[in-house]
């Protein structure tokens, strides 16, 4: 099993106001994915070092992608169970028409 030199187990320890920090990730345009230590009284201590430029310009991009994405596969979603409900709507009207048409014959 590999082991990951970033993912340290440092904590900060309680916090002044006497709660425990919570390790969280920021996804600010200024810094993507960089995970710092907060808690509800406004203390915040950076866990990991500043993201570099690339990082800032390419992973702000990324997530509006990924958001795009998941809009449209919702979307597509909801066209297919739209297509589907049709699918079966019609598969039902042509055996009701041929049953018709088979009981005129008989
Ligand atoms: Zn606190």
């Amino acid at each position: 099993m590999s082991s990951c030199s970033s993912c340290s187990y440092f904590s900060p320890g309680l916090c002044s106001c006497g709660l425990s920090p919570v390790l969280r990730t920021s996804w600010t345009d200024a810094n993507p994915g960089r995970r710092f230590w907060g808690c509800s009284c406004n203390f915040h201590l950076w866990h990991d070092p500043a993201v570099g430029d690339r990082a800032k310009n390419i992973i702000p991009g990324l997530l509006r992608k990924i958001q795009r994405l998941e809009e449209e596969m919702k979307r597509n979603r909801k066209k297919e169970k739209m297509l589907v409900f049709c699918l079966i709507t019609t598969v039902v009207i042509i055996f009701v028409l041929l049953a018709v048409c088979v009981s005129m014959f008989i």
